[in-house]
């Protein structure tokens, strides 16, 4: 294990499972501050419990929704006025639902959490990271982002916005030393929720389905997520990156 994040600040959110743990606890065992970000306070806790400190290292929990703009202001506040990096993992699925089946609400939520919410993240923290002249915004997106047959509509709809809000910060920020990737996992063994509910939709995408490559771990991704963390990747800036066993290269 490296000491890349000694002495440096992250956020990240959805900390309190799956990815996002991953995500913190190896940035902690790298050195760094770490605000561990989720919606559920049981996880936080959980998650914050686990993590604890590792040298240099330390987890502070905070609980709450990031499609909230008040929470999100919260979230930032904690981190102090040092954030170095940026992590936004939190997202829910979509039950697989195609538009003539899909929801106001699942729309409204799943765009909030998966696509507004990093949006209010990276406003927040880029005048931070602009007054340093230094900082990584890793957004965790997904096969979805890439295709149109790895979910539902709001899902994919989301992701695919996803790396277009990452494109577009990597290209207004370069010049002030803040970069900003994208990472796209293809099946990951954690807690999200990915139940179908639509039968006309799973008889569509099935075919699509059947190629999957076998699941990754969170450490997996934590891997990829903390290299573009970090000062390793200096001279990646607006890049997708898959971390998904070969999958979108069939
Ligand atoms: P997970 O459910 O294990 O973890 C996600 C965490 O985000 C949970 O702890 C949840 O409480 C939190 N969260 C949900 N809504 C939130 C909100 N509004 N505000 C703050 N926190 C919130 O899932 P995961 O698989 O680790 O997902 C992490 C990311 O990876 C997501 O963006 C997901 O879309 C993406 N992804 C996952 C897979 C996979 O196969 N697991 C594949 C592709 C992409």
């Amino acid at each position: 294990m490296e000491d890349r994040f000694v002495g440096r600040t992250a956020i990240v959110t959805g900390a309190g499972s799956g990815i996002g743990r991953a995500v913190a606890h190896r940035l902690v065992r790298e050195g760094a501050a770490v605000i561990v970000a989720d919606v559920s306070a049981d996880r936080v806790a959980d998650a914050v419990a686990e993590i604890g400190g590792v040298g240099q290292g330390r987890a502070t929990g905070v609980t709450g929704d990031v499609s909230t703009q008040a929470d999100v202001d919260r979230i930032v506040a904690a981190a102090g006025n040092r954030i170095d990096v940026l992590a936004s993992v939190a997202g829910i699925m979509d039950g697989f639902l195609p538009p003539h089946e899909l929801d106001d609400e699942t729309w409204t939520r799943v765009l909030g959490v998966n696509l507004t919410g990093p949006m209010r993240l990276t406003r927040a923290v880029l005048p931070h990271m602009m007054s340093a002249h230094k900082g990584s915004i890793v957004n965790v997106a997904s096969e979805a982002g890439l295709r149109g047959s790895a979910s539902g509509a709001a899902y994919t709809a989301s992701k695919h916005g996803l790396i277009g809000l990452t494109r577009s910060t990597a290209v207004f920020y370069a010049a002030s030393g803040v970069r900003c990737n994208a990472v796209c996992p293809g099946p990951v063994i954690t807690n999200i929720d990915g139940t179908p509910r639509s039968e006309f939709a799973m008889q569509v995408i099935a075919k699509h389905l059947q190629a999957l490559p076998p699941p990754a771990t969170p450490d997996d991704l934590a891997a990829a997520i903390c290299w573009l963390a970090s000062d390793d990747s200096r001279n990646v800036n607006g890049a997708t990156l898959t971390s998904d066993g070969g999958w979108s290269a069939a």
